[in-house]
């Protein structure tokens, strides 16, 4: 196994992280669900949004939401799976954590230079 980390462009905590509250995914408060648009927020997010609002709709694109009722939707598996994954591996991420924050460093200089040219 050695893709176990993820290469500098790949960022996973954007795609394992609610896109409205910033909290990551989990099997519990925060599963993944996914909106009839294709969307995926966590169920807190969703459970707010058909609690508090009156126009049920997508945060992102207003789409419609199908249903008032939180257990018609579905979790959404994959993104779920890969979170689990990706906690199961933090350990092997944290020993190697002093190296990404330097490599990501590296990359933002590299940026910056290119934004001032
Ligand atoms: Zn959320
Ligand atoms: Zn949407």
């Amino acid at each position: 196994m050695e893709s176990n980390l993820p290469n500098n462009n790949f960022d996973i905590t954007e795609y394992i992280t609610c896109g409205i509250c910033f909290e990551e995914y989990d099997n519990l408060k925060s599963q993944p669900i996914i909106l009839n648009c294709g969307h995926t927020i966590c169920k807190t997010c969703l459970f707010g949004i058909l609690n508090t609002h009156s126009n049920k709709k997508c945060p992102f694109d207003k789409s419609n939401l199908f249903s008032n009722n939180i257990n018609e939707y579905k979790i959404n598996t994959p993104i779920l799976e890969i979170v689990l994954e990706y906690k199961r591996s933090l350990n092997i991420f944290s020993k190697f954590k002093n190296i990404i924050c330097f490599k990501t460093e590296k990359e933002n200089i590299k940026e910056n230079k290119k934004g001032k040219n």
